[in-house]
């Protein structure tokens, strides 16, 4: 843990070699329209959107333009009862752009399946949005994330995903084994570039400049946002530290917070508000996953083709998985020596919503002196259950595509941080309702996967960025997307 000189030494170095974007000056009052804390995929899609309907907007971040240890120690947490899964504090960065500078746009659209885990499974409460509802958001969410869809229909604008054509013989081989729900162009890929081109930053992309840069947009770093100050059910503004430990005060017409799947359970805590059901922290997931690799002697590839990638969805419908987690199998070929093909079969598996898997304040301090998170957090008899069937099926397909060389450990998360503000169409079950409010204020909202009442089996980000430009389109009252 560092200590608050450390803190403020080094952090005070991180401001000073970071130029800022659109900053509004330390000294003058501070007040927006709406104020976002967090400049990651949701808080920046979400400023993006809100200026485009000409609102003023104030971006509030906690990070600069380097990742800093000293800035990232903000994003320490404390193991809980069961200890810590791995590193979750190091799951989020704090920095311009937050964690999209690590991610690697997996951005698989979800299945109606998933979004009704009761319902179809007996567990988890479902979505109180459907696919149907979902569906232009996530056309939309994808264009701003540069993804490319699997299903190039449903963005016909966008640039086809290199992987639909290239995986036509590794879909013929799983076809023939009875596999149905196949679905190539596993990975995003940035569109416009080639099959190795890497995932979105917000940072290095530009995104965050271009945004900033808006006339109705500012974007502040080195502003770490403390608590929300509340004048009964209204937000009325934030209460921030500088990078120096100065601490001042953010007068906001409506507060966003955009912190991700720990820091925004941490905010409401450390604000004393969102916990009127007992949700606040609860119901917190991951996705546990492992691969296994193998190879082929009988190439899948085209000649020249980099590599490929398939999902495969049967087990939402596999018999024997009824009850379970979901589990997303996806299957990534590379060529190797000739006639050696290296295969890989990857998977991920759904956590159950468990009230005891909490995010809560706990006894530590960070240099600023406000509680960091504890996180409770394991695998429940329903995660082990669906983590046992899921590997029973990964094994099978694995020994359809190859010989099986080796299989890593069972890794119990993914950086998706899921379910600590869970949203919900009633006050007794969740912390936001379904336009994201939070139950009980008037204008303080959360976009972040902690929102998420159940866990899915799909990466969250397209989710987040599609939830992000939603609220937007609610606060404004603006068309939806086509
Ligand atoms: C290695 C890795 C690979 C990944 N790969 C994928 C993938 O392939 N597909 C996918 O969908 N997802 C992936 N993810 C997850 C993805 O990166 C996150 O889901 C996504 O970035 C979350 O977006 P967000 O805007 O909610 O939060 P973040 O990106 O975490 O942004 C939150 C921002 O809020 C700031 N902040 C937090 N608290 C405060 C505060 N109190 N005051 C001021 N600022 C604050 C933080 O500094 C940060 O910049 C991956 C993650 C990792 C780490």
């Amino acid at each position: 843990m560092i200590n608050r000189r450390q803190f403020l030494q080094s952090a005070g170095w991180a401001l000073a070699a970071s130029p800022v974007v659109g900053i509004l000056g330390c000294t003058q009052k501070l007040a927006a329209e709406y104020v976002i804390i967090g400049s990651g995929p949701a808080g920046i899609a979400l400023a993006d959107t809100l200026a485009q309907a000409g609102k003023q907007v104030l971006v509030l971040e906690g990070g600069t333009r380097q990742t800093d240890t000293a800035l990232q120690s903000m994003h320490d947490v404390e193991a809980g009862q069961w200890g810590l899964p791995y590193n979750l504090g190091w799951a989020t960065q704090r920095v311009l752009g937050g964690t999209t500078n690590l991610w690697q746009s997996h951005s698989p659209r979800p299945l109606e399946e998933e979004l009704a885990s009761q319902t179809l499974r007996g567990f988890g409460e479902d979505w109180p949005l459907t696919l149907n509802t979902l569906t232009p958001w996530l056309a939309s969410s994808e264009r701003w994330l540069h993804v490319r869809p699997a299903q190039p229909e449903l963005n016909p604008s966008l640039p086809k995903n290199p992987y639909i054509d290239t995986s036509t013989a590794l879909s013929e081989l799983l076809s023939g084994k009875g596999y149905t729900h196949l679905e190539a162009g596993a990975y995003g890929m940035v569109s416009g570039e080639g099959a190795d081109a890497d995932a979105l930053r917000l940072l290095d992309d530009g995104e965050i400049d271009r945004v900033a840069a808006l006339n109705t947009v500012a974007v502040r770093p080195g502003t770490i946002a403390r608590r929300i100050r509340m004048t009964g059910e209204r937000a009325v503004g934030v209460e921030c530290a500088d990078l120096k430990g100065n601490a001042f005060f953010v007068e906001a017409g409506t507060v966003i917070v955009c912190g991700g799947g720990i820091q925004t359970p941490r905010l409401l805590w450390n604000s004393g508000v969102g916990n009127h059901s007992d949700w606040l922290g609860a119901g917190f997931m991951e996705h546990p996953g492992m691969q296994i690799y193998g190879h082929r002697a009988a190439p899948l590839l085209p000649p020249g083709v980099p590599e490929t990638h398939i999902h495969v969805r049967d087990m939402l419908y596999d018999p024997a998985h009824n009850g379970l987690g979901g589990t997303l199998l996806h299957v990534g070929l590379k060529p190797g020596a000739p006639n050696r093909e290296y295969t890989m079969v990857e998977v991920l598996f759904e956590q159950a919503p468990d009230r005891r898997n909490r995010i809560l304040p706990g006894n530590k301090k960070d240099a600023l002196g406000d509680p960091i998170p504890r996180i409770d957090y394991r695998l429940t008899e329903l995660d082990l259950a669906t983590i046992q069937r899921g590997q029973q099926l990964q094994h099978t397909l694995a020994e359809h595509i190859g010989s099986v060389d080796n299989t890593s450990p069972l890794r119990t998360g993914s950086h998706h941080l899921l379910g600590a503000t869970r949203m919900a169409a009633n006050p007794a079950n969740g912390v936001v309702d379904t336009d994201l409010r939070v139950w009980g204020t008037d204008n303080l909202y959360v976009a972040s996967s902690s929102a998420f009442p159940t866990g899915l089996t799909v990466p969250p980000t397209l989710i987040i960025v599609a939830l992000a430009q939603r609220l937007a389109q609610h606060l404004t009252n603006t068309p939806r997307p086509i």
